[in-house]
This record gives C-alpha cells, structure tokens and sequence, in this order.
C-alpha cells in the first residue's frame, strides 16, 4: 500500500513487508520512506492548512460523519485487515472497529463545539470598560505517531479531534501494523481537501524523529512506549506533545471482594489482545487470606480460553505482534521462575503465540512487574493488609490506570485517593475505556489527555480579544 502525501499516492525505492505473525505470510508492503518524503508530507500539510481552516464547523463536523458512514460500511473489511497484520481475533477487532465508529462519531459531534468565553476583565486592577472574549484556534499541522496493539482507534483518537478543530494531519503508522490506518486515511481524503491527511510510513527512528525535531510540525500526539515517549519529550523542542505511554496497572484484590467479579477482571483485563494492552491488568496485588482460592478460580477460566486462527471466530487468544516479542514475553516470564515465581497454568510458546499464564509467589522486585510485560500473563503478588496493597500498587514508575476489587467503601476510597493512576475504577477492572473518557496516565504513563474532548483542547490555542469600550 502506498502513502497518501498531499493526495497523491507515493511509494519508495525502499520496501518493508507487512508479515501476518499468525502464519507467516506476507500481507502486504509499504514504503520505507526517508527525510526527503517526511518533508514533502510536512509542506503538504503546513498548504492545506488554510483551506482546512476555511471550511465552516457545519461542514467539517458532516464530512466526518460521512466518513462515519464509510467506515460502517466496511467495518468487516477493516476488522479482517487488522486480525491479519495484528493476531488480534476477528471478534476483538470487530470491537477495535466498534469503538472507531464512536470515536469518530464523537468527534463529529465536538466539531460543533469549539468554544471560547467571555472574560470579566473588570475582575482585574484597571479592566473595566473592556469586552473580551477568547477563541480556540487550530495549531497547525499536527504529527500522529501510532503503536501497533489498537493501530485503528488510537490513530483515530489523534486524527479526528485534529481535523474536528481544524489542524492538518501527518500520521505516522507503527511499522509492524501500518495497513488499516493507511486504508483508513484514504476515506478521510476522500472527504477532505489534499494534504489535510497525509500518511508516512518507514522507521520511527528515522521519519518519526524527523516529524518530532521538525520546526514546521505544531504537535506531536504520540501513543507508545515510554522509552520512544522520553525521547520524543527530550528531542520535541517548543512544540506541544501528548504522550501517551506505557502502563502497568494494578488490580487491587481485597479479602472481602467478590471472587467471582474480580477473576472475571483479569481474564477480561491480562488476556485481551493476548495482554498487549496499555491499560492491561499486570499485576493482580491480593490479600493472602482469599489468594489460594482466588488463584484457583482464576486457573480454571483462564484455561477455558481458546488459542488458535485469529480469523477464527471461537478464538479468543490469538497471537502477540511477533514471534520475537513472543519470545520477550517468555524470556521474562521464565525468569521470573528462576527466582521463586511458579506457574499455575500456560507459560508455554509456539512461535509467535503465548499460552494464557497464570503466575503466582511473584515479587514486587521481579523484573516481570516492575517493567511492563506485554503479553498474556496474570501474575499475583500476595500481600498482607491494605497498606501493603496501596504501597506495591505504587510501586512501580508507571501511573496509567487501577482497579479495586472490594465491598467495603472506605477501603475503596483509600485506594482512590492513595493510588497514583489516571483512573482508578472500583469494582472493574483497569482495562476499561470509554471513548469519551479523559484517558491518560500520571508518572512515567504519559502528559496530557486524550477522550475526544480533552484532545481538542490539547490541539487547540487560545487567544484572547479584547474591546476598549472606554
Ligand atoms: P513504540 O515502539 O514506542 O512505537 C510507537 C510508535 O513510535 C511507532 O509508530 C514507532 O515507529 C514510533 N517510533 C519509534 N521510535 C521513534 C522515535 N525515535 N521517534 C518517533 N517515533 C518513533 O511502541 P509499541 O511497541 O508500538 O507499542 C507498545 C507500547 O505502547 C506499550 O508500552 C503500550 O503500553 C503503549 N501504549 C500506550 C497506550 C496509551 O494510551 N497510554 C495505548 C497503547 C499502547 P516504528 O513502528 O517504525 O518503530
């Protein structure tokens, strides 16, 4: 597939295959694009930028609900592209593209609502006699630079809110992951005029750097790891950043929960996208009074799962990105054994699949939860009171989002106050998002919000008129 820069399509000397990690097959190719294209995609988007602006909210807002449309229209073509470059099962992806309708929806809707305020001026020392009021304006060109676990929906998170407030956009797809995003970019063009939606493939390290370092791109809105996130912070210069980074959330399970609840939690919370999720459960903190029977329990359902053909629609564990990072998952889990960890069920691999693992006697200080494991495993840590609870729930430099699992309710808002999270759900699980929600973590998860309204006043400037009615 190639890129779309100022609405034509363009291609590279330089390929890179697209590989189905379920079977090996090349799915497709995209360009390996290079500076020169990264500042070709840069001026289209810095050209489109006024007639973006000159369309009224009425249009803007109906031409996203046209894509709307669109992407209902081909919901199954989408969800099949994306369990192919993915391994996600199609009945997950059905929901990726579930949740990219409303995300679109909802910035639809916002479109129609960028508003500024009247300001009291005579609040301040010598400020009567003016009228003033602001105005939310676009900042320009703004960089979307995309992992490849939910490629559809976070890309849509950045992209849409930025055209709802008027910005031009150049989206920087993951390399492993790139196809539904680019298919996705050719209907937003459809509706838009050239240059308002560009789309550049080829290394991070490379054409994402260069975006990020450019003088002439207004925003970056970046979604992955902490270690691409810190450099991007560090390289960004004046620009305004979102960050969106890696989680490692915790699931408070407290001796008076509801078992049944909370084990329901993790399957739906460690094992969803073969646990390739930013706000995943990885780490189940439980009281050691109900530990054994709560390992139990979580054994038996996390056995129930079915790994097998993505596409497969009685698949609910399918494979992780790469048979590498399949491989990275193991390493770590095993590891973790060698120090005294034990598993209870899974810890095997074949190729790029990871069994669904259940792994207990694990320590706050084993390297599988102090940093983020991104694949299917449910570790417990059992700890002793609610104090203990709060202070491994902390433990960690991350800060995305955490669940508790209790019935009393001042045990629950201890947990609420004390957890340093984004979020913090009692009664759920932290894998958990709606897609209006402020969404966005605390420590080294990441700096600023996305939800669709909090994105656009992360993509927007105020300016301030003022009246001298004297
Ligand atoms: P990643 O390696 O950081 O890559 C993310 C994107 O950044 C890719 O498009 C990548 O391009 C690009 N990139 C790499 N190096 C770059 C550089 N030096 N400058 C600019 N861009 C660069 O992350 P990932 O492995 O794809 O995604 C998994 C991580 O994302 C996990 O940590 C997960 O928790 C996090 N995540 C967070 C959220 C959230 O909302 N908080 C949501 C989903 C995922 P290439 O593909 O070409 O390398």
């Amino acid at each position: 597939m190639d890129m779309l820069i100022g609405g034509k399509h363009i291609s590279s000397d330089d390929l890179e295959e697209v590989i189905n990690p379920y079977n090996d097959e090349v799915i497709d190719t995209v360009p390996i694009a290079h500076r020169q294209t990264a500042d070709l995609a840069i001026d289209e988007a810095n050209k489109a930028k006024s007639a973006l602006v000159e369309m009224s909210a009425f249009k803007v807002s109906n031409k996203l609900f046209n894509v709307v449309e669109k992407l209902k229209d081909n919901r199954e073509d989408f969800a099949e592209l994306l369990t192919l470059e993915v391994g996600k099962p199609i009945n997950e992806s059905l929901v990726e593209l579930d949740r990219s309708i409303e995300t679109l929806k909802l910035a639809a809707e916002e479109a129609k609502r960028i508003y500024g305020e009247s300001v009291p001026l005579d609040a301040g020392l010598n400020g009567k006699g003016f009228f003033a009021f602001t105005q939310r304006l676009p900042l320009g060109v703004v960089a979307a630079i995309t992992p490849f676990n939910y490629p559809l929906n976070l890309t849509i998170h950045k992209i849409a809110p930025a055209i709802a407030c008027k910005n031009t956009v150049i989206i920087k797809p993951p390399t492993e992951a790139p196809l539904t995003v680019m298919k996705f970019a050719e209907l937003l063009n459809d509706e838009f005029p050239d240059g308002v939606v560009n789309t550049i493939t080829g290394y991070g390290s490379e054409v994402g750097d260069y975006l990020v370092c450019s003088p002439n791109v207004d925003k970056i809105s970046f979604t992955g790891s902490i270690t691409t996130g810190m450099m991007i912070s560090q390289k960004a210069g004046m620009k305004k950043v979102t960050l969106e980074l890696g989680g490692n959330d915790p699931m408070v399970v407290l001796k008076d929960a509801d078992i049944e609840k909370a084990v329901k939690g993790v399957i739906n919370g460690a094992f969803l996208n073969a646990g390739q999720v930013c706000m995943g459960v990885k780490r189940i903190i439980i009281e050691e009074e109900i530990a054994d029977e709560f390992a139990e329990k979580l054994v038996s359902e996390t056995e129930k799962l079915v790994m097998g053909n993505p596409l497969d629609k009685t698949t609910t564990l399918g494979t992780l990105i790469s048979k590498k990072a399949a491989m990275q998952v193991e390493e770590t889990v095993n590891n973790a054994v060698e120090d005294g960890a034990k598993i209870l069920t899974g810890g095997v691999r074949r190729d790029a699949f990871y069994e669904a693992t259940v792994i207990d006697n694990v320590k706050p200080d084993m390297d599988l939860v102090v940093r983020e494991t991104f694949g299917p495993v449910a570790p417990i840590i059992r700890v002793n009171g609610l104090d203990e609870a709060i202070e491994v729930a902390n433990g960690t430099e991350y800060g995305l989002q955490a669940g508790v699992f209790t019935n009393d309710y001042s045990k629950a808002m201890r947990c609420v106050q004390e957890i340093e999270a984004g979020t913090v759900f009692v009664n759920k699980q932290s894998t958990f998002r709606t897609d209006n929600m402020p969404f966005g973590g605390f420590k080294s998860s990441g700096v600023g919000k996305e939800g669709i309204k909090y994105s656009v006043e992360e993509m927007t400037k105020t300016k301030l008129i003022g009246l001298n009615l004297r």
